[in-house]
């Protein structure tokens, strides 16, 4: 079973695909999959309920649009430079504890809507994430603790403006949180699902080329350690949404860099979790 969530961009309901595909819209029974669903329902009754053979459920129509598969967060929050590779193709150090940023939650969108250059912007670029939805609130939680607290997983895109992010001073937030520049799909594996966090291949493609292919073995802080350093410093709440990083291979890396153009298609995978596409279209 895998979390999604289907329909028009503010009337998204959620869904569940099962095991043999089937597609089916569980809006009459569950709430949405945010903080309320997470908080109040969560996993192991809506496996029980589709194990007891979705009982008020309704098959999903063919081509409805699929949303990302949990509600905007609360909070997008991110992890800089947690691939090594990564870290020395940007070339400003190398972190020695986690380095934490946010996206502004209205970058949410779905894992094949168009991702938007904004105006004027001319250094799009792309990082693959594997993406960690949180299923239970998290305050200063032990990093032996850490995973029992995740929800599900899922593939993410941490879309950067980078002449926002590098050139125009600040923080990196201004970069990282124009619209459309946090797809997430297309759907929602169970953590029960995915027995290692550390042991799965990403990877993002432009225009069918591979430009990035990392492996979450190769992060210098674990999914573990990273949820537990950001319990010590904010709550983390059910449905919110932590990004864990990019390996090698983003566009600002290349000599010279390879920006996104309108017109380019940006695919991103995590095997055993699933793939997802946008393009790029000038804002
Ligand atoms: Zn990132």
């Amino acid at each position: 079973m895998k979390l999604i969530r289907h329909g028009d961009v503010g009337r998204e309901l959620p869904g569940v695909i099962l095991a043999d595909g089937t597609r089916v819209d569980v809006g009459d029974v569950f709430p949405d999959f945010g903080e309320d669903f997470f908080e109040m329902v969560g996993m192991d009754e809506l496996m029980e309920w589709v194990n007891d053979g979705c009982e008020g459920g309704r098959e999903i129509l063919p081509g409805t649009r699929i949303a990302a598969p949990v509600a905007r967060p609360s909070k997008i929050v991110c992890v800089g430079k947690n691939y090594l590779d990564h870290a020395k193709e940007l070339g400003e150090g190398i972190p020695t504890e986690p380095v934490l940023f946010m996206k502004a939650t209205t970058c949410w969108c779905g894992p094949f809507d168009e991702v938007i250059r904004p105006p004027g912007a001319e250094k799009l670029d792309y990082e693959v994430e594997l993406a960690v939805v949180i299923g239970k609130t998290m305050k200063h939680v032990e990093e032996s603790e850490a995973l029992s607290y995740v929800a599900g997983y899922s593939v993410f895109c941490d879309y950067s403006e980078r002449g926002y992010q590098k050139d125009r001073g600040g923080q990196w937030m201004k970069g990282k949180s124009y619209d459309r520049f946090g797809p997430m799909g297309p759907w929602m594996v169970p953590a029960s699902d995915v027995p290692d966090p550390q042991n799965l291949r990403l990877w993002c493609k432009v225009n069918g080329e591979f430009r990035q292919n990392g492996y979450t073995g190769d992060m210098m802080f674990s999914v573990a350690h990273i949820l537990s350093y950001i319990s010590q410093f904010m709550t983390l709440i059910p449905g919110d949404v932590v990004a864990t990083g990019t390996p090698s291979g983003v566009a600002m890396g290349m000599s010279p860099p390879r920006y996104l153009q309108p017109g380019d298609y940006v695919e991103q995978g995590i095997e055993g979790i699933g793939e997802m596409r946008q393009r790029v279209v000038q804002g």
